[in-house]
């Protein structure tokens, strides 16, 4: 395939197209997979900000007295709690981010702000910018770093329900913030590799998809070819035989019959090969017509051995018809085409039998079937040709097929016709020792089941 250039060229778009498509999908899925994973894990974030706030709002509340004032109860609920602007030192394990159980505490922080927006005390050192809340609110903020924080207020009453001041609880998005960048990476990363691979698989099934393509692309060159060199054959023996009689001046009448009989002989030869091609490409285009006639198999057998008997006889090959069943066999289909197909294979085994040999036919029932096998002790077939032999045109030995006047056609369309009446052929045979042909036809009563 690599030699032809229309289908390597044709194998190269597919793959690209393939690529680019599978491309494409990985794309939106790494970008869907990237956002819902931030937007996942945000939301986790926010959760466990409002489980903390929450908690400390109602552990709080209770306890509050006057508006903007801390007492001694809340550093007992907060022991890591530093007043006004001074960076809180208490080690985290101490304060009550930690009793409250949440993940990476050294990353939360806690801050109290009066109702004049002043910040009162702090747990854990929060960002420098403090944005005043109004209400419950949500904020992402940046320090001058550009580490961002997010954080969320709320406001708190006294014990007797007073507005006492705001809550602000949060935490920093650092390894929020580098775990998306680790996983933009190693989608950026793997996408072109990914890529890669998607190249090298698409060029790969690009092939195997168009390997059948390929293989009947060929068939059909070669019987191109040989159907051509087939005809070139009798056309070139017509040819040579008028300019040979041609050039006799006195022309005398047997020559002048001989020559006729010489063009006939090979006309006859051309038509049998057109008639055979038509054949078979109708089978192939399943537009031969085929009837579905009731076909006594011993009757059209006997016919058979009678009319090849005297083929047989100029063949020194005695030819012997057997039926091993009781009752007679029927099929159902086209009795033309049966005829052909038994003639064919009857025909071969006489011709590649040697002088005085033997041909047997068989008819005999099994299970459902009706079998027919085409016994001789001729010349045989190499294991290496038998599965070639029902290729069209193909001949095992030219020359010695020559003789018999074969284009090789035969037993592709004896193959056709047991497909067509949905049996099988099959053959077995020992080179020097002979062949069996074995034709397998459902017999009538079991189409009529099926
Ligand atoms: P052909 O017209 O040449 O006989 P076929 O298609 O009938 O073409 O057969 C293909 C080839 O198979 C033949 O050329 C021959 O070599 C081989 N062949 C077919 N039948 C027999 C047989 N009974 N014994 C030996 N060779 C056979």
């Amino acid at each position: 395939m690599r030699q032809n250039r229309l289908f390597n060229r044709t194998r190269l778009k597919l793959a690209a197209w393939y690529a680019g498509v599978m491309g494409l999908i990985l794309s939106v899925f790494g970008v869907a997979v990237y956002s819902h994973l931030a937007q996942s894990h945000f939301s986790a974030i926010d959760s466990e900000i409002q489980t903390l706030a929450g908690t400390l709002h109602d552990s709080l509340e209770p306890v509050l007295q006057q508006p903007g004032q801390l007492d001694s109860r809340v550093k007992q609920i907060l022991p890591g709690l530093c007043m006004g602007n001074v960076p809180c030192q208490t080690p985290v394990q101490t304060s009550h981010i930690h009793v409250l159980g949440v993940g990476k505490q050294d990353s939360y922080y806690v801050q109290f702000v009066d109702l004049a927006s002043r910040l009162l005390a702090t747990v854990n050192t929060p960002p420098q910018t403090t944005i005043a809340p109004q209400g419950e609110t949500w904020q992402t903020v940046s320090d001058s770093q550009g580490q961002r924080y997010h954080q969320f207020s709320l406001l708190l009453k006294t014990a007797t329900g007073q507005p006492w001041g705001y809550l602000q609880v949060g935490r920093s998005l650092s390894d929020y913030d580098n775990h998306l960048e680790s996983l933009k990476v190693f989608l950026l990363l793997g996408l072109p590799i990914a890529m890669l691979l998607v190249g090298g698989a698409s060029w790969w099934l690009a092939g195997l998809a168009m390997q059948p393509i390929y293989n009947s692309y060929q068939q059909v060159q070669q019987f191109t070819a040989d159907a051509a060199h087939e005809l070139r054959t009798p056309l070139a023996a017509v040819q040579a035989t008028v300019e040979s009689t041609l050039e006799v001046e006195d022309l005398t009448l047997p020559e002048a019959r001989t020559t006729l009989q010489t063009i006939e002989r090979q006309n006859q030869r051309l038509s049998q090969l057109v008639h055979d091609l038509m054949m078979l490409s109708r089978m192939d285009l399943k537009v031969l017509p085929m009837k579905q006639q009731t076909c006594c198999l011993n009757e059209l057998l006997n016919d058979l051995a009678e009319e090849l008997s005297a083929l047989a006889v100029t063949a020194q090959v005695s030819l012997v018809i057997e039926f091993k069943s009781q009752s007679l066999l029927y099929v159902v289909g086209d009795e033309e085409q049966l005829y052909q197909l038994f003639t064919n294979l009857m025909i071969n085994a006489i011709q590649y039998s040697m002088p005085k040999g033997l041909v047997t036919v068989q008819l005999l029932k099994e299970d459902y079937s009706a079998l027919i096998q085409i016994r001789d002790i001729g010349v045989g077939i190499a294991p290496s040709d038998q599965a070639r032999i029902f290729d069209r045109f193909y001949r095992v030995n030219r020359d010695r097929s020559r003789k018999t006047g074969g284009a090789g056609l035969g037993l592709a369309i004896a193959r056709a016709i047991v497909k067509a009446h949905h049996g099988s052929l099959q053959v077995q045979s020992q080179l020097g020792k002979g062949s069996t042909f074995t034709v397998r036809l459902p017999l009538q009563q079991m189409r009529h089941l099926s």
